[in-house]
Formats: C-alpha cells, sequence, structure tokens
C-alpha cells in the first residue's frame, strides 16, 4: 500500500533548469535577478504595483503589519479561525488583536462579523481567505472605508483565485501570500508583501533588509528584520508561477474529483460550497466538516492513517491558543462556528501532485470506513 501524503508538491523541468543557472552563476543569497524578476512577474499576476519577496508567509505578514506605521495598542481585527501567523504579527507589533468568528459554510469572516467589533481603537482589519473561497470583499471594503479602516489581505492559500473576477492579494492596502509548498507556487519557503502605494512598498522593503538605508551602510534608524529570499527560492518561485494557470485547472479538477465522488457522503460530512455568486472555490485543501455527531472524527482520522492516507485538522482557534491565554488575550470568549469546526473539520490530501487513482482510492477508504 502506497502512502498518500497530506501534500505532494509539483515541481517541473523549469525549476532544474533555473536552480541549476543559481549554481553555475554562483547567485544564491538574495542579491540574484531571479528575486526581483521573481517579485515583477507576480506582482504583475496579482495586478499590484510592487512586490517585496520574503522568506515565508509569516514574515510577510510582519512586515506588513508594521509597515502601516499603526500606534501601540491599536486594534486589528482577524478572524480566530486562522493560523498563527496571523494574529503573532499583530501582537508581535505590540497591536490589539481583535477576534471575530467566521461563516459556517466558507470559513471566511464576513462584514457582519467585522462591523460589530469596530471600536473607536479599531485601525485595520486583517482578512484572511481561508481554504478555497474567498472573504466577501465589497461589504468589506465598504465597512473599511466607512470607518478609515486599513486592510491587510492574508491571501497565502488564494494564489491564482478571483473575487468577481478580480485576483487575491489585489484587494489590501497591503496583501501577502506564501510560497510555502502546499500553496499554488512555491519556492520551498517563502512569501511575498503586495501593495501600489510606493511609500508602503519602500518601507516593506527596509524592513525585510535590517532597516539598512542606502547612503549610509551599518547605521540603522529602526530594527528590522533579515527576511530576505534567497535567489534560489525565487528561481523555483520563477518556474512555477510560469505554469500558474495549469495548476489552477488542476486545483479544480481535484475538488471536483472528491466532491462527485464523495457525494453520497453529504449526510455524514458538509463538503465544501464548489461555487459562490462572487468565485468558484480553488480547493486549496479538500475540507471536510463531521455533520453527524455520532460519529468520532478521531476514529475516522485514524482509520485514513492506518490506510496511509495523511489528513490534518483544521485551524485550531486563537481564542482557544494557550499562548495568546497566557498573555492575557481572549479570556471568557466564545466563538461557536470556529469552536465548531475546528474540533469536526479536517481536510484530505489535495496537493498539485496528487492522481486522480489516488484521490480514488482516498474516497473509496473513506466510503469503506463507514460501511
Ligand atoms: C500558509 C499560510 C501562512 C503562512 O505562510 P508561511 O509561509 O508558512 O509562513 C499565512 N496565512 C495563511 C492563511 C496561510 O495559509
Amino acid at each position: 500500500m502506497t502512502s498518500i501524503p497530506v501534500n505532494t508538491p509539483l515541481l517541473n523541468l523549469k525549476s532544474k533548469e533555473y536552480l541549476n543557472q543559481c549554481i553555475d552563476e554562483g547567485w544564491i543569497s538574495s542579491e540574484g535577478d531571479f528575486v526581483s524578476k521573481f517579485e515583477r512577474s507576480f506582482s504583475n499576476y496579482v495586478d499590484r504595483k510592487f512586490g517585496i519577496a520574503v522568506m515565508n508567509g509569516t514574515a510577510a505578514l510582519e512586515i506588513a503589519v508594521r509597515a502601516l506605521g499603526l500606534k501601540p495598542g491599536d486594534e486589528v481585527i482577524i478572524p480566530t479561525f486562522c493560523i498563527i501567523s496571523c494574529a503573532a504579527a499583530i501582537v508581535r507589533n505590540d497591536l490589539v488583536p481583535i477576534l471575530v468568528d467566521c461563516d459556517p459554510l466558507t470559513f471566511n469572516s464576513t462584514a457582519d462579523h467585522i462591523e460589530q467589533k469596530i471600536s473607536p481603537k479599531t485601525k485595520a482589519i486583517m482578512v484572511v481567505h481561508t481554504y478555497g473561497l474567498p472573504a466577501e470583499m465589497d461589504e468589506i471594503i465598504n465597512l473599511a472605508n466607512n470607518h478609515g479602516l486599513k486592510i491587510i489581505e492574508d491571501a497565502a492559500e488564494m494564489i491564482g483565485q478571483t473575487y468577481k473576477n478580480k485576483k487575491c492579494g489585489s484587494f489590501g492596502d497591503i496583501s501577502i501570500v506564501s510560497f510555502y509548498p502546499n500553496k499554488m507556487v512555491t519556492t520551498g519557503e517563502g512569501g511575498m508583501i503586495l501593495t501600489d502605494d510606493p511609500k508602503l512598498s519602500e518601507k516593506c522593503a527596509y524592513y525585510r533588509n535590517l532597516c539598512f538605508v542606502s547612503d549610509r551602510r551599518f547605521y540603522h534608524e529602526e530594527l528590522g528584520w533579515n527576511f530576505r529570499m534567497s535567489n534560489l527560492q525565487a528561481a523555483l518561485g520563477l518556474a512555477q508561477l510560469e505554469h500558474i494557470d495549469e495548476y489552477i485547472k488542476k486545483k479544480h479538477l481535484i475538488g471536483k474529483i472528491y466532491s462527485d465522488h464523495l457525494h453520497e457522503m453529504r449526510d455524514i460530512f458538509q463538503l465544501p460550497v464548489p461555487t459562490t455568486p462572487y468565485a468558484n472555490n480553488i480547493y486549496w485543501v479538500y475540507s471536510l466538516v463531521l455533520k453527524d455527531k455520532s460519529k468520532a472524527i478521531k476514529k475516522i482520522i485514524n482509520y485514513l492513517s492506518e490506510h496511509k492516507i495523511g489528513t490534518r485538522p483544521f485551524f485550531w482557534p486563537m481564542h482557544e491558543q494557550p499562548v495568546f491565554r497566557k498573555l492575557g488575550y481572549f479570556n471568557n470568549e466564545n466563538y461557536p462556528v470556529s469552536e465548531n469546526i475546528a474540533r469536526n473539520g479536517f481536510y484530505l490530501p489535495s496537493g498539485l501532485g496528487l492522481t486522480e487513482d489516488e484521490i480514488l482510492t482516498v474516497c473509496e477508504t473513506l466510503i469503506k470506513y463507514f460501511k
């Protein structure tokens, strides 16, 4: 029995060619040409003026939040159902994360959730598009405009996805993506900050590079980070980006094959929403939420694991993270939708390298468990 990991990346021949070029020419640090080429190609792809490549998506978030220049104690609204990178970027910049719940079907927070948490201290909204469908941007942008709030858009899972035919990653005052191997474009580890604002772009490049200034080397007005992306990473990213249309098609296909074969399970599991008026699901991951509470999710996951099928649980909500409780955040807060999906949700193998046969094996195994 061969194993089917939760993620198998798909790398192409162009990657080898570009990586060889780095090695042949000796350009392996962030100084090589591929970095600026990748920044231009990627920002162009998502219709942004500027792209600032960094070493991972978490670093991108940290710089993006810093670049907005908010004051200590300012509040930023974020979904409780997200990866810790989002909340960490806020806390590490001395800002206060204010949580909101999410929609039970799309897993995204809505303008209604956000509006209830706006206070005089609110300065920004961090929008996190989750698992396959984008957040409803028009309403969130209206809300932000009405209250004078900035938008930080986390499009890590949404490379190639659109909202009303406009690319995800193009909606925030500042947006970010990740190039981790389970994302639609990978550089191994990597990320990018995206913006149309030349000042924000300049600041991000400054924070990424230890706050060096060009006219006086080794003299620093502020503390930054070394979050630079290497030429090797960018070479890989550029090669992947050349195949993005094919990758997006493959993602849609993976989702469709799963949905066709798991249709008969729809009383037991909530399957992903295939389409909404503003987007088709891109199935960054193929998510399942257990509806039938007489079944034990642990047993299902163990059964799949015994059959060498990898799964991942859903995000664990930020208000239930010991690290934030210890810091005094979110005590006695409850977000029922996030709590439910965190406890009853998991996702199936969803990587771009997945074959049709593997998907069928996963579906058959899951169906067999319930027979
Ligand atoms: C993957 C991911 C990140 C973090 O990216 P890394 O490159 O792994 O640091 C941030 N936000 C979301 C929503 C993600 O899915």
